[in-house]
């Protein structure tokens, strides 16, 4: 019997949206948690977020206006 993955010929889903095995949106979760000091999802480690946001610029661009967003609200707090 053939292994199920063998010719699929990736290691990576290849989904949009899925890098570091973990979804934009759950990355997007935790760099809001992260941004404001509290605790990332469960699952979603900071390692999953690093792999995930070097191979998606989306969510790189989403955690910079993120950051910025909140730096923003703190000065205007
Ligand atoms: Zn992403």
């Amino acid at each position: 019997m053939a292994d199920p993955r063998a010719g699929a010929g990736v290691r990576d889903s290849g989904a949009a949206g899925d890098h570091g095995g973990v979804h934009c949106v759950d990355v997007r979760t935790a760099l809001s948690a992260r941004i404001d000091g509290e605790e990332p999802p469960p699952g979603v480690t900071a390692a999953a977020v690093e792999a995930h946001l070097r191979g998606c610029a989306e969510c790189r661009d989403w955690g910079e206006r993120a950051r910025r967003l909140r730096l923003l609200a703190a000065g205007l707090d």
